[in-house]
């Protein structure tokens, strides 16, 4: 067994697999194999990313352009939640990508709530709503790849999106891919990982193993038993039924934003990708029933489908289950679990690849150079995401308890025990004071401040605090004006998004 880490072996071909494989290989020296089952196929689930892949992809070395024409991408600037709050038919808040005008300057929070209650606060405090309401692209033709007029992630499709990493990685990056099946795990006598007896290719030898083997999480799960915390008593998600449906026609609008529209017992994801939409509904199977819940999702469809397109023509849905909650650990000995294989809630607010963006990130950043180093390493790390997760929780949290919806879904997500204590604890603190970067004060939040007013505010919360000198109203005045004046300019300036998109295709 040798101290220095010199080969890592990461265990799966989903999109964790290789995100962790190309950022390792684009950052070190160090060998990197990665062995993907022939048996086992990824999850192909997955298609909204946060703007954070840009700069993940861009470490990597990727074109922007080779990625928007291999993976069927489109620019995602936010959510739209329709019917979140009470289900009328106007009830609707963004929670785009982009920081509100004038963040720094001003109170914004207590500058609408006094004169502005009318408008929803992300439509008063940010242009991108009105871009997104428009299907306008968050760039022009001539902005340079990865750079942004307005915040912007992807749409995308998963499995294409495996595939490109693949080739990146393995062409331009000399990672080694093994195609094959891992059928045991051999240690050393200390307990470390020394290698992964395979099907057909023998002992797979490393110094750190990357366990992405998505649900099954193999190495860390199955092989250490380290135990899953599960969230099933804060968010009760845990079925999802997926379709892909034509547009009605090929000229139709690509949606700029994943439109997230609530259900009696869930909600319903709608992307927008350039030949085709990906549309779900996340469910909790404890609230409702699969037949229930495809009812539901046809009954989406055919409202949504627009120009004659009938529930008939929608195929059947490909169901998936899955426990919400993560591991206790996620760096055991020379073993690290990134993706699924670590943990997942579900997917609101699309948070899983950007875990696996900073699982990556971190690794690469601090990758220990010997063994012993490791394990101080790993506690810091385990810390880290153990607060990242608990984060993250907290924010999909949000969206549910401030609902005033009455199916037993909503009321029991309401229900006091449900809500985990430090949000508790903010929401009482946020009833006097708007969210401050008091509150998150970790210099790589999951999610930053402005997010939480997003969707604090969007839900409709009040906080009831007495006007202060620091409040700076006229400079929040300036910001809302500041707003109207950059939403006139953008919107004639912009291309919409499948203008956008189609001339990425048409420029090889
Ligand atoms: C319904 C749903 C919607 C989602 N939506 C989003 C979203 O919008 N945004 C987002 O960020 N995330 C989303 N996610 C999560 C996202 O799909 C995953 O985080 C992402 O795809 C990464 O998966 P993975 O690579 O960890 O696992 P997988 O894709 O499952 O890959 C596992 C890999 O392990 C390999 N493997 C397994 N066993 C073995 C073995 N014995 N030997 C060798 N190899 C093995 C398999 O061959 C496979 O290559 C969603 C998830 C679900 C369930």
């Amino acid at each position: 067994m040798s101290d220095t880490i010199e080969h890592i072996v990461i265990v799966g071909g989903g999109s964790a697999g290789w995100l962790a494989a190309g950022v390792l290989a684009a950052e070190h020296r160090l060998r990197v194999t990665l062995i993907e089952s022939p048996d086992v196929p990824a999850i192909g689930v997955g298609e909204g990313t946060w703007p954070s892949m840009r700069d993940t992809l861009h470490r990597m070395g990727v074109s922007e352009s080779a990625f928007v024409r291999a993976c069927e991408v489109s620019f995602k600037q936010g959510s739209r939640f329709n019917g979140w709050v009470t289900g009328a038919p106007d009830d609707y808040y963004y929670h785009p990508f982009s920081l509100p005008e004038g963040w720094y300057d001003a109170n914004l929070a207590a500058a609408w709530q006094t004169s502005h209650r009318n408008v929803p606060f992300a439509d008063l405090v940010s242009f991108q709503p009105h871009l997104c309401t428009h299907g306008r692209a968050p760039k022009q033709f001539s902005t340079p790849e990865f750079a942004a007029v307005a915040n912007y992630g992807y749409h995308l499709d998963a499995g294409k999106f495996g595939l490109f990493l693949r080739e990146h990685c393995v062409g331009k990056l000399g990672v080694r891919h093994v195609l094959d099946h891992v059928d045991a795990i051999r240690s050393h006598e200390n307990g470390d990982v020394a290698a992964l007896a395979t099907r057909k290719s023998g002992l797979l030898e490393g110094d750190l193993f990357i366990d992405c083997t998505g649900l099954q999480s193999l190495l860390l799960g199955k092989h250490y038993g380290v135990p899953f915390v599960s969230q099933r008593h804060v968010l009760f998600n845990d079925r999802a039924l997926a379709v892909q449906l034509p547009y009605a026609s090929e000229d139709a609008p690509i949606g700029s934003h994943t439109s997230a529209t609530a259900q009696a017992a869930g909600w319903i994801w709608d992307i927008g990708l350039p030949a085709r939409r990906g549309v779900g509904h996340v469910y909790s199977s404890a609230h409702t029933s699969d037949e229930q819940a495809e009812r539901a999702l046809r009954a989406y469809v055919e409202a949504t489908g627009g120009q004659g397109k009938a529930t008939e023509d929608m195929p059947t849905p490909r169901k998936l289950s899955f426990e919400p909650g993560y591991r206790e650990r996620f760096w055991h000995r020379n073993v690290v679990a990134i993706g699924l294989s670590a943990g997942f809630i579900e997917p609101l607010e699309a948070s899983a690849l950007a875990l696996v963006e900073m699982s990556a990130a971190w690794l690469a950043d601090d990758m220990p150079v010997t063994r012993a180093q490791m394990d101080l390493v790993a506690s810091r790390f385990n810390e880290a995401f153990t607060y990242r997760w608990e984060c993250v929780i907290d924010f999909l949290k949000l969206h549910y308890v401030l609902s005033k919806r009455s199916s037993a879904f909503w009321t029991d997500h309401r229900a006091t025990g449900s809500i985990p204590e430090r949000l508790r604890e903010r929401l009482q603190l946020w009833r006097t004071r708007p969210p401050s970067r008091r509150d998150f004060s970790r210099i790589e939040e999951a999610f930053p401040t402005a997010s939480w007013q997003y969707v604090l505010y969007g839900m409709g919360f009040r906080t009831e605090q007495a006007p202060r000198a620091s409040d700076r109203p006229e400079l929040a005045d300036a910001a809302f004006r500041d707003t109207a004046r950059l939403t006139a300019k953008m919107l004639p300036a912009l291309p919409t998004n499948r203008e956008l998109i189609a001339h990425i295709l048409k420029t090889r």
